[in-house]
């Protein structure tokens, strides 16, 4: 049995995410911050149906907080064997009106964190010589959003991260994957208003938004032991939207 660990598990492409890992068999590791209820309902909806399920809180903007999560893993399981870094904030503001805690609070959240976890996740990876990691970015990461530089330019850094981690670490057996969501209905997206994700909607070639459900499958599939010869790509998951 695998051990997955999912940041960002309580809600969201996170913990769907999860349940599909669940399903596959693997045991997942919901990793949350402030929505400890919601995570623990979601691990046990998922042992109800039999999967193995633990709830680990840390927040993954602070390196030490991550320190002591992967320890906890590591004392538990000998390490995990998956990680999807998912966990993410977004902001909608003109780039004028950013301020440097925004930055920071953006930047730590956004892109640090896929550093903290991948370097505490990489030792166990490596000795074991297997490990797939698979970042969440964001189409945002590919061609700039308006009104989003600062998540532009994090998730930005999560695609030349994956690349650059993903030739370093090619002979361990250790692949490393991001996919890069369009609109997914979400609580994150839930600040927009109808308007909005209408107009969205009608700039997406299905003409459909997406679920968290089309984005866990893509990282299902990256994750799988038949996908060793897939590493440093992203995989947009946006109806076309960005092409
Ligand atoms: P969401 O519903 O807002 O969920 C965000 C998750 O991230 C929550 O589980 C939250 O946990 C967790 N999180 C936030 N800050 C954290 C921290 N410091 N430490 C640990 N966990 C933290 O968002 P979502 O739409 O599912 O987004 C998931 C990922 O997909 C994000 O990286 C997002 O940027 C990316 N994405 C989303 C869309 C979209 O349209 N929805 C599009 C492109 C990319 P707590 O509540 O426990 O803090």
């Amino acid at each position: 049995m695998r051990n997955v660990l999912i940041t960002g598990a309580s809600r969201g492409i996170g913990a769907e995410t999860a349940r599909l890992f669940a399903q596959n068999g693997d045991r997942v590791w919901l990793n949350c911050c402030r929505s400890l209820q919601k995570a623990e309902a979601l691990r046990q909806e998922l042992c109800a149906s039999g999967a193995a399920a633990e709830v680990i809180q840390a927040d993954v903007s602070d390196p030490e907080a991550v320190r002591r999560m992967f320890r906890t893993i590591e004392e538990q399981c000998g390490g995990a064997d998956v990680l999807v870094n998912n966990a993410g904030i977004a902001q909608t503001k003109l780039f004028t009106d950013i301020t440097d805690e925004d930055w920071r609070r953006m930047l730590d959240t956004d892109l640090s964190s896929v550093f903290y976890c991948c370097r505490e996740a990489l030792p166990s990876m490596i000795r074991r010589k297997y490990g797939r990691i698979i970042n969440v970015s964001s189409m945002w990461g590919q061609v700039g959003g308006s009104c989003e530089v600062h998540y532009s330019a994090a998730k930005a850094g999560v695609i030349g991260l994956t690349k650059a981690l993903a030739t370093e670490e090619g002979l361990s057996g250790i692949t490393v994957n991001c996919v890069a969501p369009g609109v997914i209905r979400t609580e994150m997206t839930a600040m927009l208003s109808e308007d909005d994700m209408a107009a969205l909607r009608d700039e997406t070639p299905t003409g459909t938004l997406g679920t968290p459900f089309d984005v866990a499958r893509a990282i299902l599939f990256l994750a799988e032991d038949s996908s060793s010869f897939i590493t440093g790509q992203v995989l947009g998951v946006n109806g076309g939207f960005v092409v």
